[in-house]
């Protein structure tokens, strides 16, 4: 048996990534809501292994974690830079994109002055209590090994997403073959191999090619890049194609019904899933350095083409390779590969084990409603907020970090009764609906 608080929380916070860090920013000027928040990790670090230099936000700086409810808040960024006595500099650097390490280092600034926020915790156990009308969170200290128990009227889960990889590639897993989301990691690796395949043509696959093929010269690898994409594709980003990651669109999409929701997502992936078209410029500025006077390149891109299995080969792999439109099958042999698979919502199994506690759609989605509660079996007063795995729900924007404060102004007035946030309408030139 560990130790069981007796100390009644309003809400408790599984996950401390930039979500649930937004809403213990804005919080923390709330006193009336008591709010504790756990993590697993020692310590906030955002997609550490993909904190490559140079690298930028995708979005404005002003997707921080609290601006866009509260500009005076002590929690912004314009605070941040204050601090540090960098105002002048970023105001001559004349850009919206901060870099993506200056984002983490923002982020681990406001953990430093929330004491709200616990780390070396991870939330194992969940039950809810009917009689006294309270969760018990099983959380696991990490430090001590011991499991406690804390109360909290309410939960929201910012569990976030894991990286992705095909089974049959998992199994290979080793300092040979990794998933992008451990570049750094392993990048040392990386300047000692003799060649390199990267699989997958998304932004961040797209990031890691790019800073390969920067140290090429230095390092003398072979460098493949292979996609089962028709093309290496930039993302949508003209202003009108952002406007899908305002409020608005998130409530259009909210009310359509859900067969016409997994339509429109999976025609949506060029809004979320292409590369930023400044990182393909940097490429192709890159490739077009390395050829001139007709030098070869060491480097292959090649699109149409999915790696249906791998297969060790010394201490590097033979890919299965399947040029799906000519139906041409070829094998491709490589020292390290880095796969580029993209990321997947990190459900908790305590979520599951919730079981008819909860309201699950057919294809076993847990409902969410329009104010990100989940749709419970029973009539409790108790709510379970979430921030994570909610795209068949909320749409393309359900990780943009444009939309986190947005929806914590709507969970915090939701858990105070009250409209403590002004919500405005139409805050974007375009309509979606063609209902009055
Ligand atoms: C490399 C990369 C770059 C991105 N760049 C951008 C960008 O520029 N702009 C943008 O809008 N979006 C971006 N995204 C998408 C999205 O904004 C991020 O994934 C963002 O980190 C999501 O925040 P989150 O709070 O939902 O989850 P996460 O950041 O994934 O954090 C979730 C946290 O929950 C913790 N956790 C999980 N389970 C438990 C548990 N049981 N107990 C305790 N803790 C737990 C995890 O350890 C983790 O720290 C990027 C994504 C990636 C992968």
């Amino acid at each position: 048996m560990g130790i069981e608080h007796e100390h009644v929380h309003d809400l408790i916070g599984v996950g401390i990534g930039p979500f649930n860090l937004s809403l213990a920013a804005l919080l923390d000027q709330i006193p009336e809501v008591d709010a504790v928040f756990f993590e697993q990790r020692e310590g906030f670090d955002w997609h550490p292994g993909m904190l490559i230099d140079g690298t930028r936000m995708q979005v404005p700086f002003l997707a921080d974690l609290v601006t866009m409810a509260d500009p005076m808040s002590p929690y912004s960024f314009l605070n941040y830079l204050t601090e540090h006595n960098r105002m002048y500099r970023f105001y001559f650097l004349q850009r919206l994109e901060i870099p993506r390490n200056e984002y983490n280092h923002y982020c681990q600034w406001a953990v430093n002055k929330l004491e709200s926020c616990r780390f070396n915790h991870r939330v194992v156990g969940l039950v809810h209590d009917e009689n006294e009308e309270v969760f018990r969170v099983k959380v696991l200290n990490l430090k001590t090994e011991q499991t406690e128990t804390y109360l909290a009227k309410n939960l929201v889960l910012g569990t976030g997403s894991i990286p992705s990889m095909p089974k049959s590639f998992q199994e290979l897993e080793g300092e040979n073959l990794f998933h992008t989301s451990e570049f750094i990691t392993h990048q040392e690796r990386c300047r000692k191999a003799k060649s390199i395949t990267l699989v997958g043509s998304g932004q961040s696959a797209a990031e890691v090619f790019r800073e390969l093929l920067r140290e090429q010269g230095e390092n003398g690898y072979r460098l493949d890049w292979i996609t089962r994409s028709k093309g290496f594709s930039s993302m949508e980003e003209s202003q009108l194609s952002l406007e899908h990651f305002s409020p608005d669109y998130v409530d259009y999409f909210y009310q359509l019904p859900q067969e016409k929701k997994d339509q429109v997502f999976a025609g949506q992936e060029l809004l979320y899933k292409g590369i930023s078209s400044h990182t393909i410029t940097d490429i192709y500025d890159l490739l077009y350095e390395y050829s001139l006077g007709g030098q070869s390149l060491d480097v292959g891109l090649q699109v149409l083409t999915e790696v249906s299995s791998m297969e060790k080969l010394g201490d590097g792999y033979r890919l299965k390779c399947h040029q799906w439109q000519q139906e041409a099958d070829f094998t491709h042999d490589s020292q390290v590969v880095i796969v580029g698979t993209g990321y997947r919502p990190n459900i908790p199994e305590f979520v599951h084990e919730l079981g008819d506690y909860l309201q699950w759609d057919d294809c076993n989605r847990y409902i969410v409603d329009s104010d990100y509660r989940l749709k419970l079996g029973k009539d409790v007063p108790n709510q379970i907020y979430v921030h994570s795995g909610i795209s068949h729900s909320h749409g393309v924007g359900s990780t943009n970090l444009g939309l986190a404060v947005q929806r914590n102004k709507i969970i915090i007035n939701h858990l105070l009764g009250k409209p403590y946030y002004p919500m405005s309408k139409q805050s974007i030139f375009q309509k979606f609906s063609g209902k009055e």
